[in-house]
């Protein structure tokens, strides 16, 4: 199946199910604003949960706090988003469609690629066990063209990008021929620069307002409480400081469902440092970040990291963590060295000052940072489309049946266990009540007595429930359930109070944690 078609399926899984609904849908919706429902906050919860608390619990040095969406508006001057926080857009003059230029041309920069990676997959196919990917790309003639377009591409990208050459980039789409999706044509409009944050009135006009932002992220909202937090929590650097929350930004370009948002949520860390020593631990949270990701299970091909083309105006480096979606490669989280940039100009702006005493170099200076930085949304998007399943299973009969199941990482499931009596009589339903009565502080769960069990188990499977038990007569006789796993389907019978072990082993974020470096 083609890989949009999965996700439009996945999409529309995601509704079916109470995972994601469209903001204001009744009213027909409001573009990239997306409602969590009641799957779906629990997955985001525990997104957050395995964040928050591989920072926070994990490390001696790193504080959490939760800071106001709105601030003072003269951050966002110091910070360089009023003047700087833009998108390159054009527009197609037939569609009437606005896009990001700097995104149409890394899209045309990713068909070549996903060209040389046909080419690779059939001469893999061809050759089998002695096929050399190296000295394949370095010698088959359509691959290397391909290679050459990148690099002829990439290179004046880059040189664009690095003088906001807003000209050459409308240039490049052109000499290029890139089209417009909808209407095919290359009539478009030259480039042009756009803010992207929002802006609102705080106050009464009559008591004269003032034009305040909600803001684009969270980390500003860090620096400004860098003295308070190094101060009362008595930090000493290397030290961090973890946030999660809310961010708002007006994209141009609002597509791939819950990738690209409006308002979306980010968790943060800014770990502030010597100066001189931000590249030790910039490599440092590069690898406790990959950790992180690959931690959950998914295949290791699905990462990679992706310097930055441009740095922004705060950054010595910077890098993505970038995962394979149905739609490609695309970015989940940015991990910056943003040097003293932030808190060097928000002592200028305020005009007092922000600096550490180093008692171990006898000298005051601005701290360096280095930021870790990821969407939740995106987290989740990567998440649930990774776990997203069809699968044929042969059954008795010879016939064939098929399932949805979201393989989801148990730690990180909506539901844990689902207690199904085998009927809605013999005192079957008051024994699964018991069961949950007594593991319902521990795990989230799910009583369910409709339908056969079949239909039962289909239903979890979607949702992604690792564990189902089903009490049945015998129970009453021996306190014994089967218990049912959700990726195998393998069932075993097993004492009803070996269950808390059973679940805690496999559903717990420690175990997730013992595999983090
Ligand atoms: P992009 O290049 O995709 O616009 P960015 O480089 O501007 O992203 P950052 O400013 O580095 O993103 O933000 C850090 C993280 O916040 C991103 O890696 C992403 O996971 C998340 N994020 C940023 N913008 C959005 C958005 N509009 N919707 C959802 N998540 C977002």
């Amino acid at each position: 199946m083609a890989q949009e078609d999965v996700f439009k399926k996945l999409v529309a899984h995601c509704k079916e199910y109470g995972f994601v609904f469209q903001s204001s849908e009744i009213y027909d919706g409001l573009s990239a604003v997306y409602d969590y429902a009641q799957m779906g906050v629990e997955l985001k919860n525990n997104i957050k949960k395995y964040w928050w608390d591989s920072m926070v619990l994990l490390h001696e040095n790193v504080v959490g706090i939760d800071s106001a969406i709105f601030m003072h508006p003269t951050i966002w001057k110091a910070s360089g988003h009023v003047d700087a926080f833009n998108d390159p857009l054009i527009d197609n003059k037939d569609s009437k469609k606005r896009y990001r230029a700097d995104v149409l041309i890394e899209d045309l920069m990713a068909k070549f690629e996903a060209k040389i990676d046909k080419e690779i997959a059939k001469a893999k196919k061809k050759f089998g066990e002695s096929f050399d990917e190296e000295q394949f790309k370095a010698t088959n003639p359509r691959v290397k063209a391909n290679q050459e377009k990148i690099e002829a591409v990439h290179k004046r990208f880059v040189a664009a990008l690095d003088k906001n050459d807003l000209e050459e980039l409308k240039q490049i789409i052109i000499d290029n021929e890139i089209a417009c999706p909808i209407s095919g044509t290359k009539n478009w409009t030259d480039v042009r620069q756009f803010n992207l944050m929002f802006s609102t009135e705080m106050g009464s006009t009559a008591d004269g307002s003032s034009k305040i932002y909600l803001r684009p992220e969270t980390a500003q909202g860090i620096f400004v409480n860098y003295l308070n937090v190094q101060k009362t929590g008595r930090m000493k650097i290397p030290f961090g400081i973890a946030q999660i929350g809310k961010a708002f930004r007006n994209e141009i370009v609002a597509r791939q469902f819950i990738f690209r948002m409006r308002e979306f949520e980010q968790m943060e860390m800014q770990f502030f440092v010597r100066p001189g020593e931000e590249m030790k631990w910039f490599e440092k949270w590069k690898e406790t970040r990959m950790s992180w990701h690959k931690a959950l299970g998914f295949p290791e091909e699905k990462y990679r990291f992706h310097d930055h083309d441009k740095l922004a105006h705060y950054a010595n480096a910077a890098t993505d963590v970038e995962f394979k979606f149905p739609f490609g490669f695309k970015e989940v989280e940015g991990i910056h060295s943003r040097t003293d940039f932030d808190l060097s100009q928000h002592q200028e702006y305020c005009g007092k000052k922000i600096q550490y005493f180093d008692p171990e170099l006898n000298k005051s200076y601005v701290p360096y940072v280095v930021e870790t930085s990821i969407g939740v949304d995106r987290m989740f998007l990567q998440v649930i489309s990774e776990a997203y399943t069809e699968e044929k299973i042969e059954k008795e009969d010879g016939k064939v049946d098929e399932r949805v199941v979201l393989k989801l990482p148990a730690a990180l499931a909506p539901v844990k266990l689902a207690v199904m009596p085998l009927t809605k009589k013999d005192s079957l339903p008051e024994k699964a009540r018991e069961i949950i009565n007594d593991l319902k502080f521990d795990f989230n769960c799910q009583y369910d007595e409709k339908d056969s069990i079949g239909k039962r188990y289909r239903r979890q499977d979607a949702i992604g429930t690792p564990f189902c038990v089903t009490v049945d007569h015998q129970s009453l006789e021996d306190n014994t359930v089967t218990i049912r796993y959700r990726d195998t389907m393998e069932q075993e019978r097993v004492a009803i109070d070996q269950l808390y072990t059973i679940l805690k082993k496999e559903v717990s974020l420690k175990e997730l944690f013992k595999k983090l470096k």
